[in-house]
């Protein structure tokens, strides 16, 4: 779609890009949201793309991910064999709504940033228990837990100017056993639910996330395994109010489907965990 009201597009931006930031910009990555819907708001687009950020940088700390890695270049990654919970990388991606033109062009962090319920981005890195560093006008960097950065449908605790500059999933997480479940109205369609537990190897530990169905990611933290009725007590104590409505499901139906998938994903972990 042709964006109208833009007057000016800074191809190459600053190290610091937010230091230029000014009323009406927007951070442009993959564009393929951006250029999706009108933005009367917005006047000038500052492209991110062409700043030399490594798309991923793996190490003995765990992964790094670039903020304009591509879903392509993420998809593409080899992970370390003891990297067992790499493998919802690959499912996390295929969770997309996919067209070439998102598969090709459309960025982590702009998955992230955009913070719509069904962000498969966000799904993996809340399970994997990122942090996400994050860059102000100022030039000050903050660092916040992954889980706390959605607030809402297409909301987030972004400040004006500010941006998502890396990804870091640490070691520990990927260390760990998963299971996933996922359900889309239709094959490759937009996802209603989305959850992912972890258990680390060893313990009898689960961390559940749940994200589609709700507005913002909701995850579960038990120390030891729960049994069936305690993970849907915990699932039922989801206030009214975060459980997501839009065409692809009432927030009854997506109430309905994670309890369903839950006692599925702890059932898989408690057989992983005893093979
Ligand atoms: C056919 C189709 C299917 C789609 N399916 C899905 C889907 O299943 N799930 C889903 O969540 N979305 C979906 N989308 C929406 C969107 O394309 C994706 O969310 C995509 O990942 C956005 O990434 P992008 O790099 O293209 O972001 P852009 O369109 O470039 O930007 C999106 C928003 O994030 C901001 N932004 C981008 N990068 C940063 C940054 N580093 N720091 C701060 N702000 C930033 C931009 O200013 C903008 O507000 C779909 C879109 C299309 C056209």
């Amino acid at each position: 779609m042709d964006l109208n009201t833009i007057t000016d597009v800074v191809r190459r931006p600053a190290d610091r890009p937010g230091v230029h930031w000014r009323e009406g910009d927007a951070w442009l990555a993959g564009g393929t949201w951006l250029f999706s819907a009108e933005q009367p708001g917005l006047r000038r687009l500052v492209d991110l793309t062409s700043l030399p950020w490594e798309p991923l940088v793996p190490s003995g700390a765990g992964l790094e991910i670039g903020a304009t890695c591509t879903i392509r270049e993420l998809y593409a990654f080899a992970p370390p064999q003891d990297w067992p919970a790499a493998g919802l990388i690959p499912a996390s991606c295929e969770a997309f709504l996919s067209s070439f033109k998102v598969w090709n062009a459309a960025t982590v962090g702009g998955n992230i940033c955009l913070s719509l319920p069904a962000g498969p981005m966000i799904t993996l890195t809340v399970a994997l228990e990122a942090r996400y560093e994050l860059w102000a006008p100022d030039g000050s960097v903050r660092t916040v837990d992954a889980l706390g950065f959605v607030t809402g449908n297409n909301r987030n605790v972004l400040a004006p100017g500010e941006l998502l500059r890396r990804v870091e999933i640490p070691a520990h997480a990927l260390r760990k056993r998963c299971a996933h479940r996922r359900f889309s109205l239709t094959r490759l369609g937009r996802s209603t639910v989305f959850l992912i537990g972890t258990h680390t190897p060893g313990t009898s530990d689960l961390l559940l996330t749940v994200t589609a169905g709700t507005t913002r990611p909701v995850r579960f933290a038990f120390a030891s395994m729960p049994d069936a009725g305690t993970l849907r007590q915990s699932i039922d104590a989801i206030p009214a109010d975060v459980w997501f409505a839009d065409p692809n499901g009432t927030p009854d139906h997506r109430r309905h489907l994670t309890r369903h998938f839950a006692e599925e994903i702890r059932g898989e972990l408690i057989a992983k965990s005893a093979a």
